[in-house]
């Protein structure tokens, strides 16, 4: 009998974080898993997404996005970034980052050639090399400060490089890259003529450090980066809704017409109302993203604490919402062990490091604590977490 699915699906395995998600409800632990905010969305925002359903914005939006919604994008990418980018053909709205990035892989790269990610990574960059056919090269990051060594770096491009995946601040390990390290990226990109495909979705959870300059650069501003990056963006993260499924890439005409492409025959088009509040999102002023950024420092700051006073060695992050932790002191035999205790004995649902590594021996010393929780959340979670001590 033939396979009922292809080789490529027969590869893939269940997403650990949605599955942690799933353990979570059944055993009534605390999830700080997976990603998701459990605290109400922007009000504002949300009437905007009511109203334009109300004014009937309900069919199909311009497949590669509405021009609201691109031109918000645009105006949001020249105050943000700096960066003047032309709605009508430097854009195109997708079904959240995920899609944008798979997107972007199937519009570029050719069967056998290489994608070069760091690890640890973002669980989904594996499967979008499946999809699209890419062979993958992992560079490695190292604790505590999740340092690539430029050697290896250098190792990792060859003739048959296509692309380049960052992802700044970085899930899971909270490193936001430096001007030093993007410009050093950005030059191997020039030298081996390579696309950068850099997913920025926690571009405005930043925190400011009394002595190291925190600053989120985006390697498209980089001097020759312009016309060889495809940054990849959503709604998600930075406005709380991650079930909308909305996002956006910007880059060369070129490029972006290879991605509307793929897209209008994976999905047609992302929620076309939703695309409407998306415009209003990405109009408010710069004050929404401090208060973004402070209360993200609050959790951040009152979950590190917890989590040193209860015995993990903590990688503290300078961006996004998740501390990796080293779980070794705890004397368990491996990171799954570890979460299986954590999930069952004590209530708490984590990631467990390997699903954020090829090889998950790599992993085996760490978890992925989320903090993207309301207060109440993160201080039931703070009471359970007393039980490690
Ligand atoms: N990229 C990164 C680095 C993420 O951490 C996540 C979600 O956790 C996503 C993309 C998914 O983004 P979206 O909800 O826009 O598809």
């Amino acid at each position: 009998m033939k396979n009922r699915v292809s080789r490529k699906v027969m590869r893939f395995k269940e997403s650990v974080i949605r599955e942690m998600s799933r353990k979570a409800a059944r055993l009534q632990a605390i999830n700080l898993a997976q990603g998701f905010p459990d605290f109400p969305a922007p009000a504002d925002i949300k009437q905007a997404a009511c109203g334009a359903i109300e004014a009937d914005i309900n069919q199909y939006a311009v497949t590669w996005g509405a021009k609201n919604f691109r031109d918000a994008i645009a105006a949001k990418t020249k105050w943000h970034l700096g960066l003047e980018i032309d709605p009508e053909t430097e854009v195109v709205v997708t079904c959240g980052a995920t899609e944008g990035m798979i997107a972007a892989m199937m519009a570029i790269v050719d069967p056998g050639e290489e994608v070069i990610v760091f690890e640890p990574f973002y669980e989904n960059y594996w499967p979008d090399t499946i999809l699209s056919d890419a062979a993958i090269r992992y560079v490695t990051m190292h604790p505590p400060e999740w340092n690539f060594n430029p050697d290896e770096l250098r190792a990792a491009f060859n003739e048959k490089t296509k692309a380049i995946i960052i992802n700044t601040p970085h899930n899971p390990t909270g490193k936001v890259f430096s001007h030093e390290e993007l410009r050093l990226i950005a030059d191997l990109c020039i030298e081996y003529d390579v696309i950068a495909l850099t997913d920025e979705i926690y571009e405005h959870i930043l925190y400011p450090d009394p002595v190291r300059d925190i600053r989120h650069i985006s390697i498209a501003t980089l001097d020759g980066m312009r016309d060889r990056t495809i940054t990849i963006n959503s709604l998600s993260k930075t406005y709380a809704v991650t079930g909308w499924r909305v996002g956006y890439a910007f880059g060369a005409p070129d490029l972006i017409h290879g991605m509307r492409q793929v897209h209008d025959f994976l999905t047609v088009g992302a929620a076309a109302p939703l695309q409407e509040a998306g415009a209003y999102a990405l109009a408010r002023p710069p004050e929404y993203y401090d208060h973004l950024q402070k209360d993200y420092q609050r959790r951040r700051d009152f979950l590190l604490g917890v989590l040193e006073e209860v015995g993990f060695k903590c990688h503290k992050p300078d961006g996004a919402y998740y501390i990796l932790t080293d779980i070794t002191d705890f004397g368990f035999v491996d990171e799954i062990a570890f979460t299986d205790h954590l999930i069952s004995d004590i209530g708490v649902a984590v990631v467990p490091g390997s699903s954020f590594y090829r090889n998950p021996q790599m992993g085996a010393h760490h978890v992925r604590f989320c903090f993207c929780k309301k207060d109440e959340t993160l201080h039931a979670a703070a009471e359970r977490l007393q039980k490690l001590r």
